[in-house]
């Protein structure tokens, strides 16, 4: 994507639901509570400290800046599952989009059971940290099922596998290496099954061939984007702004100020010791134009999520001039400093193509290396 004008940095360039989205399941099965259609979260944020913490004697200081403060009389549950949303309009648009199939409404024992085995089995194949979900599978096929275009929605899926096909000879995404086979084969057997019981949909049927459900995996693998909502994440933002206020107003309150950030401080400390790098609600989702954002170890723009839900934000990072690439980095804010050749087999394995962008282009002159930490974590792999 080229940009037309220029943008200053800071500025956002355009904003998009996903295609189909879905919570992490361990995410899920740990009690991060998320509307079920948007990711919104659905705990206040003194619900989530206390959670993340495992403390229930915290309380909040400041709640007004909690939007969440009253959302446990909000949540819209499904009548048959129990599943929850943030609103009326997200169960409704679930509803009609994938999940009358997917309700686990006990209706049919049998359907829900083996919706549940394919959910186990990717949980055992996939620990956390994790990266995408199979749920996205079975939504889409759900999604198929009621459309009345199928047609369509397989033409917007198939744009996802660009780059897939002609790089997946060369590259194997981490999902489909060796010690996954039989898991991934067991996957396989499963969706089939519930497609050929369940679902009908002949449209689908390629994708549950061997090479084809590789070729879905390699699709997700690629495309997925994370998502995290957060209340506390919310909480504090409108904390700093209040004290960020009170300072400019009342020569006193900058006391208040730092009061409120050393309590912050202390949150987050003791969620480190609890829980670890798992703070926010996560998941998953297929974006459209966000797919087509090329990566740069070197970008000049970021994904947010400004609304706290699965709207996705393209935010510049610098300033971009006309005919400039608009360009995102896929690796994670810590890989992002690795050595070249560590990002360069990094972004192989994950997104299946070889980076030659500028920086990479700029480095190469640097020895093969991979970074420090990662040769203890290949050491680690080996004990
Ligand atoms: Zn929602
Ligand atoms: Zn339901
Ligand atoms: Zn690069």
């Amino acid at each position: 994507i080229i940009s037309k004008r220029i943008y200053q940095s800071g500025e956002l360039i355009f904003e998009e639901q996903p295609l189909v989205l879905a919570q992490f399941e361990w995410n899920k099965l740990y009690k991060y509570s998320a509307c079920e259609y948007c990711l919104y979260p659905l705990e206040s944020c003194e619900q989530n400290v206390r959670r993340l913490c495992q403390d229930t004697s915290i309380v909040i200081q400041h709640p007004e800046c909690d939007p969440n403060q009253t959302i446990s009389q909000r949540i819209v549950r499904c009548r048959q599952c129990n599943e929850m949303y943030c609103s009326t309009k997200c169960h409704q648009q679930a509803m009609t989009n994938y999940h009358s199939i997917l309700c686990q409404s006990t209706e049919n024992e049998k359907k829900d059971q083996l919706i549940r085995h394919i959910i186990d089995l990717w949980r055992s194949a996939h620990p956390p940290p994790e990266t995408t979900s199979i749920t996205l599978v079975l939504k889409l096929m759900a999604m198929l099922k009621n459309s009345n275009n199928r047609l369509l929605l397989l033409q917007e899926l198939q744009k996802f596998s660009q780059g897939v096909q002609s790089e997946n000879q060369k590259f194997y995404h981490k999902l489909l290496r060796k010690e996954f086979q039989s898991q991934v084969e067991q996957l396989r057997y499963a969706l089939e099954q519930f497609n050929e019981q369940y679902m009908q949909i002949s449209e689908f049927k390629w994708f549950l061939t061997s090479d084809g459900f590789r070729q879905l995996l390699a699709l997700l693998g690629r495309n997925q984007q994370g998502i995290g909502t957060s209340s506390l994440a919310i909480w504090v933002k409108n904390c700093e702004n209040l004290s960020k206020t009170q300072e400019t107003t009342a020569a006193a309150a900058g006391a208040a100020g730092s009061d409120i950030s050393q309590f912050i401080d202390a949150i987050y400390t003791k969620i480190d010791d609890v829980s670890g790098e798992f703070i926010d609600c996560e998941g998953s989702g297929l974006f459209k134009l966000q797919s087509c954002l090329n990566h740069s170890c070197d970008a000049n723009a970021e994904i947010q999520y400004l609304h706290n839900n699965s709207t996705l934000s393209v935010v510049t990072t610098r300033l971009i001039s006309p005919n400039e690439e608009i360009t995102i980095n896929y690796l994670s804010e810590c890989d992002r400093n690795r050595s070249r050749h560590s990002r360069q087999k990094l972004l192989q394995e994950n997104y299946l193509f070889l980076c030659q962008c500028n920086r990479c282009v700029s480095e190469a002159s640097e020895p093969d290396e991979t970074s420090e930490e990662e040769e203890s974590e290949n050491e680690m792999d080996e004990d």
